[in-house]
């Protein structure tokens, strides 16, 4: 069996990033891969402008100590341009208006009393004071946004900030998916004996939106060779990733293997997980194959540890590791495992002191509900045993998810 961490590994280098992109209007980037850096042709702000509602003044016309008297002259809304201050003069100005030429720092309004056509205040006033300086953001040839940037609603912003409207982002990833199961019935349909409703589908539908891929589904399998083969070799055909479900196992039902092992290459499978086993990585053509198990909750998490770095890498994506974060946990894990393990978990703010982290009482991969329970998932590493108040690490389901 290959340890978890090798195996990820294994799986994220073979990733090749997809050749192709397309221009997109900023509005419809959001959750897009940047293909062509983001330079800025200006600054950002692109004058010195004013932090606060308040009176633009010249700081040599202030007294430290004792009242200002100043005359108003003029009056700078945002979106408008003032013209330049003389000495003894003030200007009343609104937040993001450009400073007028002369002026050197704003009073805000709180410390001011309007005075006829005078404004008078007694706080001692620096240079630079409520003002935010041309460039305080961005200045211009700077790149803002990189390539392999995710484009999350921020960066649309940042772009949108420097005068950008459209965008070069990767194509979409052509992803083919289907289920494997004789036992499998879509919901809306009476469920016979024996069977059971196809679950994974749907879980599988909107973890592939998540990741901006455009999706051929294929629909559900039936455990024969043939079947097998010929929804495999279709789908390798179409798309750029086959994902599917079940049938990776070496019982007589099991058809995934032998199809993946007849049409292309087996590269990867039998990894030290738990859940998901069954994981497996392959190619046919040119298209990569990864094989998920068929208990829902490990074609869940195997998603979030394997396919969805696996996705984003072939994107483009620089960083796509999830980031751990260290929570103290309260629970106890007493029985130490062979294989790596991801258990269902949900943080628990308390009274006083951070939050700690308690996982879903019966872990079984066919429990689906412990997935909605929880809010992420807590590792736990191979021959390890945990007591309240160790530190774990834990994996927030926003950060697998998206
Ligand atoms: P398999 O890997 O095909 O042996 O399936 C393992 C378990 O997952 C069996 O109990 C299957 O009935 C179940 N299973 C397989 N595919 C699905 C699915 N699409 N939705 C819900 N359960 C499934
Ligand atoms: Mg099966």
């Amino acid at each position: 069996m290959l340890a978890f961490a090798e195996a990820r590994d294994f799986v994220i280098a073979r990733a090749r990033p997809i050749s192709g992109g397309e221009t997109v209007g900023v509005e419809h980037a959001h959750g897009r891969v940047l293909a062509e850096p983001v330079a800025a042709t200006i600054d950002v702000p692109g004058h010195d402008n004013s932090a606060m509602d308040g009176y633009a003044v010249r700081t040599a016309d202030t007294r430290a100590d004792g009242e200002t008297r100043l005359r108003v002259v003029q009056r700078i809304p945002a979106g408008r341009v003032g013209h330049a201050l003389g000495a003894g003069e003030a200007a009343r100005i609104f937040t993001g208006a450009p400073l007028p030429p002369g002026a050197d720092a704003v009073v805000i309004q709180e410390d001011c009393v309007r005075d006829g056509d005078d404004v008078r205040f007694s706080v001692p006033v620096a240079v630079g004071e409520n003002v935010r300086p041309r460039g305080n953001d961005i200045r211009a040839g700077t790149e803002v946004l990189a390539v392999g940037t995710r484009l999350r609603p921020q960066a649309l912003g940042l772009a949108a900030s420097v005068g950008v409207a459209r965008l070069r982002v990767a194509r979409r990833l052509r992803v083919g998916l289907f289920s494997t199961g004789d036992e499998l019935v879509a919901p809306g349909e009476p469920l016979p004996p024996g069977a059971i409703y196809n679950s994974n589908r749907y879980i599988l539908h909107g973890l592939l939106a998540g990741l901006g891929c455009e999706l051929t589904d294929l629909g559900t399998v039936v455990d024969r060779a043939d079947a097998t083969r010929e929804a495999l070799a279709d789908a390798a055909a179409r798309c750029d990733v086959v994902v599917t479900t079940g049938g990776m196992s070496v019982g007589e039902e099991d058809h995934l293997k032998a199809a993946v092992e007849a049409l292309g290459s087996l590269e990867m499978w039998n990894v030290a997980v738990k859940p998901g086993k069954p994981v497996a990585y392959g190619r046919i053509g040119d298209a990569d194959f990864i094989g998920l198990p068929g208990n829902p909750v490990s074609a869940l998490v195997t998603f979030c540890l394997f396919v969805r770095p696996f996705l984003l890498r072939r994107q483009g994506v620089a960083s796509v590791l999830p980031t751990p974060v260290a929570v103290a946990a309260d629970f106890h894990w007493p029985r130490p495992g062979g294989r790596r393990e991801f258990v269902r978990a949900r943080l628990e703010p308390r009274a006083e002191g951070p939050a700690v982290v308690t996982i879903y009482p019966n872990q079984s991969s066919d429990v689906l509900t412990s997935t909605v329970w929880a809010d992420g998932l807590v590792e736990i590493p191979e021959r390890t045993v945990v007591a309240p108040g160790d530190v774990v690490s834990y994996y927030p389901f926003a950060e697998l998810l998206g």
